[in-house]
């Protein structure tokens, strides 16, 4: 599969993302290499990762507890620490090997630590390859409030390596397989209908590298989120606010990231009727399939209400207005849409039914 070249760094797949790490290992005559994991990736990736080359028996381990709490200033100090004490100084390389928690963190760390080391990032969930491998954004959320710090800027290069997946959760592959569909239903609807008509989640190579491709056009487009680049929050204006919601509640099953955009694409369909002219038939389309991979959830009313609440407080929708990137039809997606609150209420009354 090519590479993918986004901004000043490269996407590599697969075998070709082991050649492009030795080649950079040969000729980046680094001081010191460190290796990133939390403590899952550290059992499940590390081992296979490590025979990627052998001069990475030499590398440094260090490693995080797993999960989106730890993904904070605390972490990064501690990793800052632990870089000094093993005498790392600006030649040397932080490898990230893990999901988006840890090539943002393990980013924000490289681009920090002696105002800026080399780094290379190793994602091994779904999410990570198809979401946070191109664009260049790396960070740590600040107590509730998610990537607050942060800085923009490209790793070396980035290696996608399909084979880590098998050791992931299958809720965790589901997750990542959200935003491969909000690619489809966003840019390209020949990918969708692939997509779509899959049976299963156990062969995605090539898709997950057309999705790169998708995203990497969009980022590259707009680097500076100007707008165009809103295009991808389709399904995330509902989808972030259910996914507080539910990660608020104390009797509500925590929702992966995935599952609730995957909500809110169908909540989103229904308003891109109602606000842009998406065809009824795509809508039931989008809901169809959606629901056949992830099963529908029963929102209760007082979730509803909250998520209202939540809209109707943010600061960036004023005078009962909001604002979506939604679809004109599939394929294509729209900016800056603005939609009544009242029209969302009915539209959970479509998701629901
Ligand atoms: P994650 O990193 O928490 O990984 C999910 C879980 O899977 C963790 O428990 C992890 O330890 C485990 N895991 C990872 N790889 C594994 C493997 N191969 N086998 C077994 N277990 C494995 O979560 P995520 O969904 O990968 O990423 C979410 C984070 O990514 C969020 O913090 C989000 O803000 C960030 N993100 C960043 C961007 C970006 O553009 N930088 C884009 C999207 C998301």
């Amino acid at each position: 599969m090519e590479p993918i070249r986004s901004g000043s760094s490269t996407v590599y797949f697969g075998g070709d993302a082991i050649d492009a790490l030795r080649a950079d290992l040969d000729r980046g005559g680094f001081s010191r290499v460190f290796v990133l994991t939390d403590s899952n990736t550290r059992e499940h990736c590390l081992p296979v990762f490590l025979k990627w080359d052998p001069a990475l028996a030499d590398a440094i381990h260090l490693s995080m507890p797993a999960g989106e709490a730890h993904k904070n200033l605390d972490t990064c100090r501690r990793l800052w620490e632990e870089l000094s004490e093993y005498g790392a100084d600006r030649k040397s390389l932080l490898i990230n090997l893990g999901g988006g928690v840890v090539t943002d963190l393990g980013g924000f760390v490289a681009c920090t630590y002696q105002r800026g080391i080399s780094f290379v990032n190793v994602p091994t969930t779904l999410l990570a390859m198809v979401d946070a491998s191109v664009g260049g954004k790396t960070g740590v959320d600040l107590g509730v409030l998610k990537n607050q710090v942060g800085v923009i800027r490209d790793p070396d290069l980035v290696g996608i390596y399909p084979g880590f997946l098998e050791t992931l959760e299958s809720r965790q592959v589901r997750s990542g397989f959200a935003e491969m569909l909000k690619h489809g239903l966003i840019q390209d609807r020949a990918y969708w209908e692939a997509l779509s008509s899959l049976a299963g989640l156990d062969t995605l190579e090539t898709h997950i590298h057309h999705s790169v491709q998708i995203k990497n056009r969009v980022v590259t487009a707009d680097p500076l989120e100007k707008g165009h680049r809103k295009i991808l929050n389709y399904g995330h204006t509902l989808g972030h606010a259910i996914e507080s919601c539910f990660l608020d509640s104390d009797s509500a099953e925590p929702m992966l990231h995935g599952e609730a955009i995957a909500i809110g694409m169908v909540l989103e369909a229904y308003l891109s009727v109602q606000t842009c002219g998406l065809p009824r038939e795509a809508c039931d389309q989008i809901k169809t399939t959606i629901l056949k991979f992830f099963p529908r959830v029963a929102l209760a009313p007082a979730l509803r209400d909250r998520v209202m609440q939540l809209l109707r407080f943010d600061k960036k929708n004023a005078h009962g207005k909001v604002l979506f990137s939604l679809l004109p039809d599939i394929g294509q997606a729209e900016i800056d849409q603005e939609v009544a609150v009242d029209h969302i209420l009915d539209a959970f009354d479509y998701y629901a039914r």
